[in-house]
Protein backbone atom coordinates (compact mmCIF):
# COMPACT_ATOMS: atom_id res chain seq x y z
CA UNK A 1 0.00 0.00 0.00
CA UNK A 2 1.31 3.52 -0.60
CA UNK A 3 1.66 5.74 1.94
CA UNK A 4 1.35 8.78 3.02
CA UNK A 5 -0.40 10.44 -0.01
CA UNK A 6 -1.82 13.90 0.99
CA UNK A 7 -5.42 14.61 1.94
CA UNK A 8 -5.89 17.81 -1.01
CA UNK A 9 -5.48 16.46 -4.41
CA UNK A 10 -4.28 19.64 -6.49
CA UNK A 11 -3.82 20.48 -10.05
CA UNK A 12 -0.77 22.08 -9.55
CA UNK A 13 2.64 21.84 -7.76
CA UNK A 14 4.67 24.93 -6.58
CA UNK A 15 8.38 23.67 -5.00
CA UNK A 16 10.24 26.16 -3.17
CA UNK A 17 13.81 26.03 -1.65
CA UNK A 18 14.04 27.08 1.47
CA UNK A 19 17.73 28.86 2.65
CA UNK A 20 18.31 31.61 0.28
CA UNK A 21 15.61 31.43 -1.85
CA UNK A 22 12.44 31.40 0.58
CA UNK A 23 14.02 32.31 3.84
CA UNK A 24 16.11 35.52 4.50
CA UNK A 25 17.91 35.38 7.95
CA UNK A 26 18.29 39.38 7.69
CA UNK A 27 14.73 40.09 6.81
CA UNK A 28 12.08 41.09 9.25
CA UNK A 29 10.09 39.03 8.97
CA UNK A 30 12.39 36.04 7.12
CA UNK A 31 9.87 35.51 4.19
CA UNK A 32 7.34 38.04 3.24
CA UNK A 33 3.43 37.65 4.51
CA UNK A 34 2.51 38.90 1.14
CA UNK A 35 4.02 35.44 -0.15
CA UNK A 36 1.47 33.49 1.60
CA UNK A 37 -1.27 35.67 0.97
CA UNK A 38 -0.11 34.25 -2.78
CA UNK A 39 0.09 30.56 -1.72
CA UNK A 40 -3.92 31.42 -0.56
CA UNK A 41 -4.76 33.02 -4.04
CA UNK A 42 -3.12 30.07 -5.86
CA UNK A 43 -4.43 27.70 -4.09
CA UNK A 44 -8.39 28.29 -4.96
CA UNK A 45 -7.89 30.23 -8.48
CA UNK A 46 -5.19 26.73 -9.70
CA UNK A 47 -5.89 24.09 -6.90
CA UNK A 48 -1.95 24.80 -6.14
CA UNK A 49 -0.38 22.51 -3.64
CA UNK A 50 3.13 23.54 -2.49
CA UNK A 51 5.92 22.05 -0.64
CA UNK A 52 9.57 23.10 0.92
CA UNK A 53 12.23 21.45 -1.22
CA UNK A 54 15.59 21.86 0.97
CA UNK A 55 18.66 20.32 1.80
CA UNK A 56 18.08 20.43 5.65
CA UNK A 57 16.60 17.80 7.40
CA UNK A 58 13.04 17.32 8.30
CA UNK A 59 13.39 18.32 12.04
CA UNK A 60 16.26 21.46 10.91
CA UNK A 61 13.03 22.32 8.64
CA UNK A 62 10.51 22.34 10.67
CA UNK A 63 12.22 24.54 13.28
CA UNK A 64 13.24 26.74 10.45
CA UNK A 65 9.23 27.23 9.93
CA UNK A 66 8.52 27.47 13.18
CA UNK A 67 11.35 30.08 13.64
CA UNK A 68 10.52 32.02 10.46
CA UNK A 69 6.51 32.03 11.66
CA UNK A 70 4.79 30.51 8.89
CA UNK A 71 0.97 30.69 8.84
CA UNK A 72 0.64 27.57 7.50
CA UNK A 73 2.40 24.29 6.51
CA UNK A 74 3.36 23.32 3.44
CA UNK A 75 1.32 20.11 1.55
CA UNK A 76 4.68 18.19 1.13
CA UNK A 77 8.39 18.51 2.17
CA UNK A 78 11.47 17.14 0.28
CA UNK A 79 14.08 16.82 3.41
CA UNK A 80 17.95 16.25 2.70
CA UNK A 81 17.32 16.59 -1.32
CA UNK A 82 15.20 13.08 -1.34
CA UNK A 83 12.92 12.29 1.51
CA UNK A 84 9.64 13.03 0.73
CA UNK A 85 7.13 13.25 3.44
CA UNK A 86 3.67 14.84 3.07
CA UNK A 87 1.05 16.57 5.40
CA UNK A 88 -1.51 14.36 6.46
CA UNK A 89 -4.76 15.71 7.73
CA UNK A 90 -4.01 15.02 11.13
CA UNK A 91 -1.11 17.77 11.02
CA UNK A 92 1.54 14.78 10.71
CA UNK A 93 4.58 14.15 8.26
CA UNK A 94 3.68 11.12 6.32
CA UNK A 95 6.87 9.47 5.16
CA UNK A 96 7.00 7.93 1.68
CA UNK A 97 7.80 5.15 2.90
CA UNK A 98 9.02 3.22 -0.63
CA UNK A 99 10.79 5.98 -1.89
CA UNK A 100 12.76 7.08 0.93
CA UNK A 101 13.67 3.55 2.14
CA UNK A 102 14.81 2.66 -1.25
CA UNK A 103 16.98 5.74 -1.12
CA UNK A 104 18.90 4.98 2.15
CA UNK A 105 19.63 1.17 0.74
CA UNK A 106 20.50 2.16 -2.61
CA UNK A 107 22.67 5.24 -1.25
CA UNK A 108 24.24 2.85 1.16
CA UNK A 109 25.17 0.25 -0.88
CA UNK A 110 26.89 2.82 -3.57
CA UNK A 111 28.81 3.99 -0.58
CA UNK A 112 29.90 0.29 0.09
CA UNK A 113 30.98 -0.25 -3.26
CA UNK A 114 32.71 3.39 -3.83
CA UNK A 115 34.22 2.20 -0.29
CA UNK A 116 38.46 3.18 -1.65
CA UNK A 117 37.39 6.04 -3.69
CA UNK A 118 35.30 7.85 -0.62
CA UNK A 119 38.22 6.98 1.43
CA UNK A 120 40.77 8.58 -0.56
CA UNK A 121 38.72 11.46 -0.36
CA UNK A 122 38.07 11.75 3.28
CA UNK A 123 41.93 11.25 3.33
CA UNK A 124 42.32 13.92 1.11
CA UNK A 125 39.71 16.45 2.86
CA UNK A 126 41.21 15.41 6.32
CA UNK A 127 44.69 16.37 5.30
CA UNK A 128 44.99 19.03 3.07
CA UNK A 129 42.23 21.60 4.44
CA UNK A 130 40.58 22.19 7.34
CA UNK A 131 37.00 21.27 6.33
CA UNK A 132 34.88 18.89 8.79
CA UNK A 133 34.06 14.99 7.20
CA UNK A 134 30.01 14.16 8.56
CA UNK A 135 29.31 10.83 9.08
CA UNK A 136 26.39 9.87 11.11
CA UNK A 137 22.68 8.42 11.17
CA UNK A 138 20.32 9.65 8.17
CA UNK A 139 23.88 11.31 6.96
CA UNK A 140 26.28 8.21 5.85
CA UNK A 141 29.27 11.23 3.80
CA UNK A 142 29.17 14.85 3.98
CA UNK A 143 31.89 17.39 4.13
CA UNK A 144 31.41 20.92 5.37
CA UNK A 145 34.17 23.39 4.71
CA UNK A 146 35.35 26.85 6.12
CA UNK A 147 34.73 28.87 3.13
CA UNK A 148 33.21 28.93 -0.40
CA UNK A 149 36.73 28.50 -1.88
CA UNK A 150 37.48 25.63 0.30
CA UNK A 151 34.80 23.85 -0.88
CA UNK A 152 35.63 24.86 -4.79
CA UNK A 153 38.44 23.36 -4.23
CA UNK A 154 37.36 20.14 -2.24
CA UNK A 155 34.60 19.70 -5.31
CA UNK A 156 37.53 19.91 -8.15
CA UNK A 157 39.58 17.39 -6.35
CA UNK A 158 36.18 15.19 -6.15
CA UNK A 159 35.50 15.89 -9.87
CA UNK A 160 39.08 14.51 -11.04
CA UNK A 161 38.07 10.88 -8.92
CA UNK A 162 34.60 10.62 -9.61
CA UNK A 163 34.02 8.62 -13.19
CA UNK A 164 30.93 10.28 -14.66
CA UNK A 165 29.58 7.52 -15.35
CA UNK A 166 29.52 6.48 -11.93
CA UNK A 167 26.58 6.23 -10.20
CA UNK A 168 28.09 8.50 -6.93
CA UNK A 169 26.69 11.86 -7.00
CA UNK A 170 26.47 14.79 -4.42
CA UNK A 171 24.64 18.19 -3.90
CA UNK A 172 26.63 20.90 -2.65
CA UNK A 173 24.83 23.90 -1.23
CA UNK A 174 27.09 26.83 -0.62
CA UNK A 175 30.41 25.24 2.45
CA UNK A 176 28.39 21.89 2.69
CA UNK A 177 28.13 19.12 0.09
CA UNK A 178 26.79 15.70 1.23
CA UNK A 179 27.35 12.20 -1.35
CA UNK A 180 24.66 10.12 -2.60
CA UNK A 181 23.14 8.80 -5.70
CA UNK A 182 23.24 10.71 -8.76
CA UNK A 183 19.64 9.25 -9.16
CA UNK A 184 18.17 10.85 -5.55
CA UNK A 185 18.09 14.62 -5.91
CA UNK A 186 15.53 17.16 -5.63
CA UNK A 187 14.51 16.92 -9.41
CA UNK A 188 13.87 12.73 -9.31
CA UNK A 189 12.11 13.53 -5.30
CA UNK A 190 9.76 16.70 -7.10
CA UNK A 191 9.08 13.99 -9.45
CA UNK A 192 8.34 11.31 -7.51
CA UNK A 193 5.58 13.39 -5.72
CA UNK A 194 4.06 14.59 -9.43
CA UNK A 195 3.92 11.13 -10.13
CA UNK A 196 2.10 10.50 -6.91
CA UNK A 197 -0.53 13.53 -7.31
CA UNK A 198 -0.43 12.42 -11.09
CA UNK A 199 0.33 15.94 -11.90
CA UNK A 200 2.24 16.66 -15.41
CA UNK A 201 5.67 18.92 -15.64
CA UNK A 202 3.38 21.41 -17.22
CA UNK A 203 1.74 22.22 -13.82
CA UNK A 204 5.18 22.42 -12.12
CA UNK A 205 6.52 25.89 -10.58
CA UNK A 206 10.21 25.34 -8.79
CA UNK A 207 12.35 28.00 -7.81
CA UNK A 208 15.79 27.90 -6.28
CA UNK A 209 18.94 29.67 -5.60
CA UNK A 210 21.90 27.04 -5.41
CA UNK A 211 23.81 24.30 -6.57
CA UNK A 212 21.56 21.96 -5.01
CA UNK A 213 18.92 23.10 -6.85
CA UNK A 214 19.85 22.59 -10.40
CA UNK A 215 18.09 18.92 -11.09
CA UNK A 216 14.73 20.50 -10.30
CA UNK A 217 15.31 23.64 -12.35
CA UNK A 218 14.78 21.68 -15.25
CA UNK A 219 11.96 21.30 -18.00
CA UNK A 220 11.44 17.41 -18.11
CA UNK A 221 10.56 17.93 -14.11
CA UNK A 222 8.63 21.48 -14.24
CA UNK A 223 8.18 23.44 -16.72
CA UNK A 224 7.93 27.00 -14.92
CA UNK A 225 11.20 27.12 -13.36
CA UNK A 226 12.86 30.49 -11.77
CA UNK A 227 15.66 31.50 -9.73
CA UNK A 228 15.34 34.55 -7.47
CA UNK A 229 17.53 37.69 -8.14
CA UNK A 230 20.06 36.30 -5.17
CA UNK A 231 20.75 33.44 -6.50
CA UNK A 232 24.20 32.05 -7.64
CA UNK A 233 25.99 32.79 -10.95
CA UNK A 234 25.69 29.57 -11.98
CA UNK A 235 22.02 28.98 -11.57
CA UNK A 236 21.21 32.22 -12.99
CA UNK A 237 23.35 31.41 -16.27
CA UNK A 238 21.15 28.21 -15.98
CA UNK A 239 18.25 29.33 -15.68
CA UNK A 240 18.51 31.87 -18.66
CA UNK A 241 19.93 29.31 -20.73
CA UNK A 242 16.78 27.27 -19.93
CA UNK A 243 14.60 30.16 -21.11
CA UNK A 244 13.36 30.23 -17.48
CA UNK A 245 12.44 33.46 -15.08
CA UNK A 246 15.34 35.58 -13.72
CA UNK A 247 13.54 37.26 -10.81
CA UNK A 248 15.12 41.34 -10.02
CA UNK A 249 13.66 40.77 -6.49
CA UNK A 250 15.13 38.07 -3.54
CA UNK A 251 14.19 35.74 -1.69
CA UNK A 252 10.42 35.16 -0.66
CA UNK A 253 9.79 38.43 -2.91
CA UNK A 254 11.33 37.19 -5.77
CA UNK A 255 9.26 34.45 -5.11
CA UNK A 256 6.36 36.24 -5.18
CA UNK A 257 8.01 37.92 -8.70
CA UNK A 258 8.07 34.42 -10.36
CA UNK A 259 4.89 33.07 -9.03
CA UNK A 260 3.12 36.47 -10.68
CA UNK A 261 4.89 36.07 -14.25
CA UNK A 262 3.52 32.44 -14.46
CA UNK A 263 0.42 32.66 -12.53
CA UNK A 264 -1.10 36.33 -13.69
CA UNK A 265 -3.76 37.79 -12.10
CA UNK A 266 -6.69 37.58 -14.35
CA UNK A 267 -7.67 40.64 -16.01
CA UNK A 268 -10.10 42.83 -14.27
CA UNK A 269 -11.05 45.19 -16.99
CA UNK A 270 -14.46 44.95 -18.31
CA UNK A 271 -15.23 46.09 -22.12
CA UNK A 272 -17.73 48.00 -23.50
CA UNK A 273 -20.68 45.00 -24.69
MG1 LIG B 1 19.07 27.63 -1.17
Amino acid sequence: MLTGIPPYRPNHLLSFDFDGTLHNPAGVPPVSLDFFALLTELRETHQAAWGINTGRSLEYLLEGLAESHFPSSPDFIIAREREIFFLASDGTWQPDDEWNERCEREIGQLLVESEDLMHEIRHLVKERTGAEWIEQPGEPAGIIARTETEMAWILRQIETRVPPTSALGWQRNSIYLRFGDRAFQKGSSLARVARRLDIPPACIFAIGDSHNDLEMLDHTVAAMIACPGNAVSEISAHINAQGGYLCRESYSEGAIEALRHFFPKPSTESFPS
